[in-house]
């Protein structure tokens, strides 16, 4: 969020002329997560803004649980969202909250409504409701068990309580309008029946109150300030209000609508993440290719840059798509500055330094990053035996200095943080692949610029054949090819990216096997790769591709 005193989004002017108005002393949010899968980039959205709120007017934030569905709803994911809210830097006030830690009120408050006349228990099946229910353009009719008499009610709904009827018998009603315009107050469903064990309340539920029913309440119950959510509730307010009208509630929460990030390439939806994780396309909800927190984290995204990247889309009314460029950037501007740097060699191609003896091992040193010299040096042994990038070499003399900068056959290049060489001759198999290059080394070229008739092309990494790592790099590529992959006519399953994981072996300098699960570095010339988080030990480094250099997806 930002911390400058201009309010930076129509959010932030409502709160600014509530407080000076004197409406509220101090401001609450909350972020309530349902607990029916792990949370993506669009929460991270939500809770920047909700605990970002908070934060800067210095109100409180809660986490709560919306948990009315026990048949979706597990404790692993309550203990994964809880996780990656700390992550991402936020604290809730005081202890986690439950929806279900209302159910003792709720149902009171449908007591009071039946009590009232403002609910009926409805026998219609699912099928003759929604036919009763009408359409946009075509109203509802009265269900005929909408003028059961309050007794009647309390006696059905006590006993649906008790369990004496079937899934699916009946249901709690609201009694409002079934001709209103809004679908939402045609007498919506406040009470199922599910015989179900709930996550937090064991078995001593066999009604669930619907979301609807719960949703407004919680908020009056814990004293939100601001109820803040995503547009497509919009409709759903004024069932809210009706709530918030008819029930003795202790306060009176009221709800604003903020457009739900999108973004390009991805898709967010718990529902269909879940697809992708039950059907094995990825390994699980934090594969690192996932727009999941906990993918993301994986991938070695930064919980700073997610944040930046909140605070660049900005909070508006209208829905849009963002460029999943602009997370990629925001992830690079972190690491550029933050990550340090290393050498890895992705496609090792031997040379031999001719002029140095085997055996010997010089400690050549570096900065851990060229503008942070707070973050240290590494030692870099060089010695005879080395492995540059395939890539970084060729016998083709006819290429110009612009055109190649890095090392040809008779020439010199220089080695990042260590000498100047010359390439002298290659060694091919019997496929006519090279296989080694042979070269001599520039005395006393080390942090020193060579003789004037030695003009290097330019400067490239290497790692020592001999003291260097072997590390599994697991490179990453989008999970989706399509610009759009839930958006089409097609099912989005049929854009999953086959390609969006390659796994390969490369060279590392020594160092790098003492990475810390979670450490990010660039890999110079190749990209930004962090230790896997599960995966990566000192005798098995892993390292996974968080983003490349440069954006090269460009349009
Ligand atoms: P999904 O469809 O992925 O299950 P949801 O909205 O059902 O998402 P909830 O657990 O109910 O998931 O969401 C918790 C909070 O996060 C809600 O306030 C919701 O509005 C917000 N949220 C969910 N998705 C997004 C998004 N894409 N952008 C911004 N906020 C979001
Ligand atoms: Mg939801």
């Amino acid at each position: 969020m930002s911390t400058t005193d201009k309010p930076s989004h129509f959010l932030e002017q409502i709160i600014d002329k509530d407080l000076a108005d004197g409406k509220f002393a101090s401001i609450c949010t909350r972020f309530p997560p349902e607990p029916n899968g792990f949370l993506h980039v669009g929460h991270a959205k939500s809770i920047c803004l909700n605990f970002g709120l908070a934060e800067k007017y210095q109100g409180q934030c809660n986490l709560r649980f919306d948990d009315t569905n026990p048949e979706k709803e597990e404790q692993v994911y309550v203990d994964a969202i809880k996780e990656d809210v700390r992550w991402l830097g936020f604290q809730w006030a005081g202890e986690v909250r439950y929806a279900s830690d209302y159910f003792d009120t709720f149902y009171e408050w449908a007591l009071h409504l039946i009590r009232e006349g403002k609910a009926y228990v409805c026998d219609l099946s699912p099928e003759e409701a929604s036919e009763y229910r009408g359409w946009a353009t075509k109203p509802g009719k009265d269900s005929p068990y909408r003028t059961r008499s309050a007794e009647e009610n309390l006696d059905l709904f006590e006993r649906m309580r008790a369990g004496e009827f079937d899934e699916g018998a009946k249901v709690l009603r609201a009694k409002i309008d079934m001709a209103s315009s809004n679908m939402n107050l045609r007498d919506p469903i406040l009470y199922r029946i599910r015989k179900q064990s709930h996550h937090q309340t064991g078995d001593k539920w066999c009604i669930y109150p619907s979301y609807d029913f719960a949703h407004g309440q919680e908020d009056a119950i814990e004293g939100i300030t601001h109820s803040i959510c995503t547009l497509e509730f919009q409709d759903h307010r004024p069932l809210y209000d009706w709530f918030i009208e008819n029930l003795p509630v202790p306060h009176k929460p009221r709800q604003y609508e903020f457009a739900r990030l999108n973004l390009n390439y991805t898709v967010t939806s718990k529902r269909k993440l879940k697809k992708l994780v039950d059907e094995g396309v990825v390994s699980g909800w934090d594969d690192p290719r996932m727009p999941t927190i906990s993918g993301m984290r994986r991938r070695g995204y930064t919980p700073s840059a997610i944040r930046k990247f909140c605070d660049m889309i900005g909070v508006t009314r209208s829905d849009g798509i963002v460029d999943v460029a602009m997370l990629e950037h925001a992830i690079r501007d972190d690491l550029n500055e933050n990550a340090a740097r290393a050498m890895a060699v992705l496609d090792p191609l031997k040379v031999v330094i001719t002029n140095l003896p085997e055996g010997e091992v010089q400690e050549m040193t570096a900065a851990a990053h060229p503008n942070r010299p707070e973050l240290g040096e590494r030692v870099l042994p060089f010695t005879r035996e080395i492995y540059i990038d395939r890539s970084d070499f060729t016998e083709d003399t006819t290429l110009s200095r612009k055109k190649f900068k890095r090392l040809v056959l008779g020439e010199w290049v220089r080695l990042r943080s260590a000498y100047v060489i010359r390439a002298d001759e290659v060694v091919k198999d019997d496929d006519g692949k090279i296989v080694e290059v042979r070269a001599t080394l520039v005395p006393g070229t080390v942090g020193e610029n060579p003789p004037e008739n030695i003009r290097p092309r330019g400067v490239i990494h290497w790692v020592s054949a001999t003291q260097g790592r072997q590390a599994e790099l697991r490179i990453y590529d989008r999970l989706f090819t399509h610009e759009a992959p839930d958006r089409g006519e097609e099912d989005f399953m049929k854009h999953v990216n086959p390609e969006s994981l390659a796994v390969m072996q490369a060279w590392i300098e020594p160092g790098l096997a003492d990475a810390k699960p979670e450490q990010g570095f660039q890999f110079e010339r190749e990209g930004y790769f962090v230790a896997d988080r599960l995966d990566h030990t000192a005798e098995n480094p892993v390292f996974n591709l968080t983003i490349g250099l440069k954006d090269t997806q460009g349009k």
